[in-house]
């Protein structure tokens, strides 16, 4: 019997890591609360991937919404966030009562608009609402603009958080993701490239880091003053990463240029398999910069016989998983009363079933299809993948010869 393929699913050590370190923990009776999985994954990842501080939490969001709070975003301020991601980027923004402002996505990376980014600020700064924050986000592991970006950041000093949930393992000119803003955010949520079950991790890379991040860590563990009964002065948050789950995450870490390796062969598979594909193109591969190919993703023509759909419901049809493009966030219901920066003059709608819109990120959204991932996959289930979607291309080209 054929197996169900996956998008992205948890794939734990061959050589059982996680296991030992979860046993560790039950070894010393270090279930909860914390413990030393806990510091020991926040040292490591430290070390790894060269971040300032590194607190680990319960969840990628947690992270951000810790970001946010720390840099003091609240009531009434703007933060200019990229629109082309998953909510969890920009749903914190409104848990402190702040205003995102979307910005449009550039062709070279799929991610934040630097010269959309310029134009936001332009707007905000003549309005007298100069962002409290930007938040950039590395699509599917493709590396955002990070130079220009910074440099934007920096000459308005407005600190900069980098939304690393899908890139951990990228780098950017030999440095890993995560590192460059003042604030990155990781995610180990059980689809990500490593998975602790659920889990994220806030990088604080200020040079006051170490003070920024104890602040986190008392707003995560409830805001508890150090007196000897319950007295608190702020409200906190039960955003602590528990010792288990920290155990599997330590585990999870060792084996992550693995992970990266094979996400990365799959990506090659793909494009030597499909990348004759009329009217298929591969994200893109900016120089300078090696993704961790969270996810292979891929674009068709506007006149391209095979819709993205048309892909989704084949696989799906042999029991394999794929996925649409992220919708962006400024056509999202929930967001519809933000404001929107992109350099695409008239802004339309140009699809009345998936309300995708004429900006890049709208048209990203509109023509991608995120195909599997699944680092556990064999040659074979690649080969079986692949012969499903070529098999769209030839049934469109004997339908035209047809006629
Ligand atoms: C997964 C993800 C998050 C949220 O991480 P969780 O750990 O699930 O809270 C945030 N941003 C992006 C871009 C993500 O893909």
């Amino acid at each position: 019997m054929k197996q169900h393929i996956f998008l992205s699913s948890p794939h734990m050590s061959e050589e059982g890591y996680e296991k030992k370190y979860i046993e560790e923990a039950f070894d010393t009776n270090w279930i909860a609360p914390l413990g030393k999985n806990v510091t020991e994954f926040e040292k490591e990842m430290e070390e790894k991937i060269g971040a300032g501080k590194a607190v680990a939490l319960s969840a990628g969001t947690a992270a951000i919404h810790m970001a946010l709070k720390s840099i003091g975003v609240s009531q009434g301020d703007v933060v200019f966030c990229q629109s082309l991601t998953f909510s969890a980027t920009a749903n914190p923004i409104v848990y402190e009562k702040a205003e995102p402002v979307f910005i449009d996505s550039e062709c070279d990376t799929w991610n934040m608009s630097p010269k959309a980014l310029e134009e936001a600020f332009e707007k905000y700064v003549e309005m007298g609402r100069k962002p409290k924050a930007v938040m950039i986000v590395h699509l599917y592991g493709i590396c955002a603009k990070i130079d220009e970006i910074a440099e934007i950041c920096g000459r308005y000093q407005v600190p900069l958080i980098e939304d690393a949930a899908e890139s951990l393992g990228s780098t950017y000119k030999g440095r890993y993701t995560g590192t460059f803003g003042d604030y990155g955010i990781i995610s180990f949520n059980g689809n990500k490239i490593i998975t602790s079950s659920g889990g994220g991790m806030l990088l604080v890379n200020t040079e006051d880091a170490e003070k920024r991040a104890e602040k986190v860590l008392y707003w995560s563990t409830q805001a508890r003053e150090p007196a000897p009964w319950y007295q608190h002065t702020e409200i906190g948050y039960n955003y602590r990463m528990s010792n288990i789950v920290a155990g599997i995450g330590r585990g999870q870490l060792k084996v992550l240029d693995q992970r990266v390796e094979k996400k990365r062969c799959i990506q090659e598979y793909y494009q030597k398999h499909l990348g004759d594909l009329c009217g298929l193109h591969f994200m893109p591969a900016p120089k300078d910069t090696r993704c961790n190919c969270w996810l292979s993703v891929v674009q068709l023509d506007e006149d391209c016989q095979v819709k993205p759909l048309d892909i989704i419901k084949a696989l799906e049809a042999e029991d394999v998983e794929s996925r649409p493009v992220w919708k962006p966030m400024h056509l999202q219901p929930v967001f519809s009363g933000c404001d929107f920066i992109s350099l695409t003059g008239d802004l339309h709608i140009v699809d009345d079933e998936t309300g995708a819109d004429n900006s890049i990120s709208g048209q990203i959204f509109k023509h991608g299809v995120c195909l599997p991932s699944d680092s556990k996959m064999t040659d074979e289930d690649l080969q079986r993948i692949c012969d499903t979607i070529r098999m769209l291309w030839e049934q469109t080209s004997s339908e035209n010869s047809g006629r």
